[in-house]
């Protein structure tokens, strides 16, 4: 059982070397958690929207506004019921402990909804990581959706990655990135180091940008611990 931490103290923070920032659907949580809960609450309806996301027609917050649009009545337990199905990843535990151990601020940033990520990390023992999402909460049956970020001059996401990076990040610190998927991209120019799989990695290699293939957080804390991007 991995101890609550938290990582928010912005002394120690500020002056570690490196920071790290990471998605969560479909990298910490094993599969796209927001992708299935609209998926399976729509009958398959919210596919729609996601496609012309996908495919640059509509922004992210567009595709989630019309996905929520498309889901039928729900109550905050059936919702929690289908969240308490998802695994993260066994190793992502056991890597929030390697970045405590290092001293490096570890941040999660998401274009989903805060509802399933702060279960899924609370019943993990995580509850005390910094999470930056899109919030939703159950209104009369309703998924109302609220956008906390959404004032960061991006046109295509509803949580920039790039803006939080940006931001969150202390002059001189390396910001290593870890994702899977297309609300990644925006991160990419902002990172000193990405670390990818899926849709990202095929990203990054079809456009030449540099970056390190992983499955898992296992592999992540080896490729971490060795680099001599994150030794100085
Ligand atoms: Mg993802
Ligand atoms: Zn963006």
């Amino acid at each position: 059982m991995i101890e609550k931490t938290e990582h928010t103290d912005s002394s120690s923070s500020a002056s570690s070397p490196v920071a790290v920032f990471c998605d969560f659907d479909g990298t910490i949580s094993l599969q796209d958690v927001g992708n299935r809960l609209f998926h399976h609450f729509s009958d398959g309806k919210s596919d729609d929207p996601v496609a012309k996301w996908l495919s640059d027609q509509i922004d992210s917050r567009q595709c989630l506004i019309e996905e929520a649009a498309v889901m039928r009545e729900v109550t905050e337990a059936d919702l929690h019921d289908f969240i308490d199905r998802f695994e993260i990843d066994r190793a992502f535990p056991a890597f929030v402990d390697f970045c405590r151990t290092r001293k490096w601020p570890l941040y999660i940033l998401s274009d989903g909804l805060d509802v399933y990520i702060d279960r899924l990390l609370k019943r993990h023992g995580l509850a005390g990581l910094p999470v930056f999402s899109n919030r939703a909460v159950v209104e009369n049956g309703r998924l109302r959706l609220d956008w906390p970020w959404i004032d960061n001059e991006c046109d295509r996401c509803a949580n920039c990655k790039g803006f939080q990076i940006r931001r969150l990040r202390t002059p001189g610190q390396t910001a290593v990135y870890i994702g899977d998927g297309k609300s990644d991209l925006c991160a990419l120019p902002e990172a000193d180091m990405i670390l990818a799989k899926g849709f990202l990695a095929d990203h990054c290699r079809q456009n030449g940008i540099d970056f390190v293939p992983f499955n898992d957080f296992a592999e992540i804390t080896d490729i971490l611990k060795d680099s001599p991007l994150t030794l100085r």
